[in-house]
């Protein structure tokens, strides 16, 4: 059984305005497959996996109950971001820097918004999704550093792995992995270039929870799962791995589903006091019927699974003797 849905999402993020995915259902629960729309058929195949996981209820034992989280603040104005990181409830916000057609000034104001709404103790974090280059990068975090009152650490300044070691080579501020690790390939170059302090694993490009769990235990930093816009069924598979990983020092960035405008499931998983409960939600027939795809798109998503399906045959095939 699937499904396809389609959600709009409240703010603009990362260039798309509504989230899609398909929702499968295994003897083990459902699984969620949304990988972003221009993705081809090689990047989206380890986000398929992840579903089949889930489907399959082939997940590890938690070892906590809850999961400690970041609110996100999109790359809005700094009236927008103070009262998004006074409502979230979090000790820790991640705030989106380096947006494509804003300037420094305007990071600078949206982290001096937060800082003020999270008050001395709220830990900040920025994420620049590699915006940046080597030198904009130093000096952006030397100067973000100071307008937050000190980071816990900046997410991807620049998109290449060695531009990130040189980065950190020059800062004080902690530097992590996302993209390097996620659409990298091979994750462990950030490990074995020291470019990093803390890796950002996501469980559907990197292929479900259990291969997450490999990387943690290999890649020898701390680690922090977040999600790449889920519905609260792609989330749960983003709780599963951050409750079964023996440590987890950072907040995640599994707080994501209120930054859509609706969910696949009755009972959304949010955060309560800045905690996620180790949970797993199933699709109600109501919610998926309010948020489902057109069948255009559905068509469109049936159509892309087929591909993955014969890029796996043929990659079989070539491994054939
Ligand atoms: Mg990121």
């Amino acid at each position: 059984m699937s499904a396809v849905y389609s959600i709009p999402l409240r703010t603009r993020f990362r260039g798309i305005t509504v989230r899609e995915g398909m929702l499968l259902e295994g003897p083990g629960g459902w699984g969620e497959w949304s990988p972003f729309l221009e993705y081809d058929v090689p990047e989206v195949e380890p986000w398929l996996r992840c579903a089949e996981e889930a489907a399959a209820g082939d997940w590890p034992a938690p070892v906590r109950g809850g999961v400690p989280v970041n609110v996100t603040v999109p790359a809005v104005g700094a009236e927008r971001a103070h009262e998004i990181a006074r409502a979230g409830g979090c000790a820790t916000a991640k705030v989106k820097v380096a947006e494509r057609g804003q300037t420094l000034g305007d990071d600078l104001a949206r982290v001096e918004a937060v800082r003020d709404a999270m008050g001395p103790d709220g830990r900040i974090r920025v994420d620049a999704n590699g915006g940046w280059e080597v030198d904009e990068a130093v000096a952006a975090i030397r100067a973000l550093d100071l307008a937050a009152g000190g980071l816990e650490y900046v997410e991807q300044p620049c998109p290449s792995v060695h531009d990130l070691a040189a980065v950190r080579r020059a800062v004080e501020v902690p530097i992590a992995a996302d993209e390097s690790i996620r659409r990298a390939q091979d994750p462990y170059l950030v490990r074995d270039l020291e470019a990093a302090d803390v890796a950002v694993l996501k469980v559907q490009p990197l292929g479900g929870v259990r291969a997450c769990l490999r990387i943690a235990e290999d890649i020898g930093i701390p680690v922090v799962v977040s999600s790449a816009l889920e519905s609260s069924i792609g989330i749960s598979a983003g709780v599963a791995l951050a409750a079964a990983l023996p440590e987890l020092p950072y907040a995640c960035g599994l707080a994501t589903v209120q930054l859509l405008t609706d969910d696949v499931v009755d009972e959304s998983l949010l955060p309560v006091d800045g905690i996620l409960p180790v949970r797993r939600p199933t699709v109600s027939t109501a919610a998926a019927g309010r948020v489902a795809a057109d069948p255009e798109r559905a068509a469109h998503w049936v159509a892309r699974r087929a591909d993955v399906d014969a890029y796996r045959a043929s990659m079989r095939q070539d491994r054939r003797p």
